[in-house]
């Protein structure tokens, strides 16, 4: 069976879905520097957890746990490395490449025992396939592009502990700042993203947005030209330069469709479109379309959600 070293930072949906791939290719050992990520990789099926303890690594950017992974790489030599597909994972996997001298690809959506990935290539129009030539099969794997599954498991656990050493040293976190989680969920993890376009005209009328993202449980998203207007915070964009979603449910009020736009949603579930042109390309794309001002159709839609509830 194929030994798969899978890094889990944290206890998110990015690693569950990371974990998730890694089990569908062989034995998993977890790498965890806390204890919820342990529990995860518990949670998700890992036979194995190497749970690190490194003194004042998180006052630095990722040297000190990149020297860790690539020193439990050496040790275990795994034939696959996975880590989730974020801002870290993206810093890690390119550490880890230049010190294994290995390939590496990033954002897969799919990996085979094989070696062989798929990704979402051009904004998602095309996907590819390629096989890393060198090394080991180190990837990263996109959020939202694998179906998270839990398989309990109680895995051995060995404890690995590491001092940062002073070369990893050269990034020193200033500060940092931690956001009011408020109610919603993490709009990269939700199961419903309800998104308001330009054609939600305003910043108060956001607000409509909110309301059926609430009814729904969701999370609130917008396009680029709503950030730009200053309707939304750009933190909540979604697309090709913004958030990359993929929820069971993305409802687009407002919202044109251009390609970038489509890049950050397209692999949703059920697409539901809201918009007043009947040749907005976003109906192209739609399991459902709404042709109709949104400013009558989302009350509506509303009032049907809460009859409902
Ligand atoms: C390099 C680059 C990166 C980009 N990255 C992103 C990205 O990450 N995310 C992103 O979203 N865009 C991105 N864009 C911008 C993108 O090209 C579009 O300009 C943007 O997505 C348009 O946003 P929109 O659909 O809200 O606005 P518009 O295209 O102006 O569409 C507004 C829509 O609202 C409809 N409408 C108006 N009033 C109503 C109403 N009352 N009821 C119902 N419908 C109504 C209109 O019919 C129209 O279809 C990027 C562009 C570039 C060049």
């Amino acid at each position: 069976m194929a030994d798969i070293l899978v890094y889990v930072p944290n206890s998110g949906k990015s690693a569950a879905e990371t974990l998730t791939l890694g089990r569908s290719l062989g034995q998993v050992s977890a790498v965890a520097f806390d204890d919820s990520a342990a529990s995860l990789a518990a949670e998700y099926g890992a036979a194995k957890v190497y749970r690190v303890t490194a003194e004042g690594a998180d006052d630095y950017f990722v040297d000190p746990k990149a020297s860790v992974l690539i020193d439990l790489a050496g040790r275990v030599g795994p034939d696959a490395f996975l880590l989730p597909g974020t801002d870290e994972g993206r810093a890690l996997v390119a550490r880890l490449a230049v010190a294994l001298d290995s390939g590496f690809l990033t954002d897969v959506s799919g990996l085979d025992a094989e070696g062989t990935a798929t990704q979402d290539i051009f904004a998602g129009a095309t996907v590819t396939t390629s096989k890393i030539t060198k090394g080991i099969n180190l990837a990263t794997v996109k959020p939202g592009a694998v179906n998270a599954e839990p398989a309990p498991a109680e895995p051995e656990t060995e404890a690995v502990d590491a001092a940062v050493a002073e070369t990893d040293k050269r990034v020193k976190i200033a500060e940092r700042v931690d956001e009011p989680a408020g109610d919603r969920p993490g709009l990269a993890e939700a199961d419903v993203v309800v998104s308001g376009g330009r054609g939600v005209g305003s910043a108060e009328d956001f607000a409509l947005i909110e309301r059926v993202a609430d009814a729904l449980g969701g999370a609130v998203g917008a396009s680029r030209a709503a950030t730009d207007a200053g309707y939304y915070p750009h933190k909540f964009q979604v697309g090709q330069t913004g958030t990359t979603v993929s929820p069971q449910l993305y409802v687009a009020a407002g919202i044109s469709g251009a390609i970038q736009h489509r890049a950050g949603m397209q692999t949703s579930r059920v697409i539901v479109a809201v918009n007043k042109d009947v040749d907005a390309p976003i109906f192209g794309m739609s399991d459902f379309g709404v042709v109709g001002d949104l400013f009558q159709v989302l009350p509506q839609a509303l009032e049907e959600i809460e009859k409902r509830k």
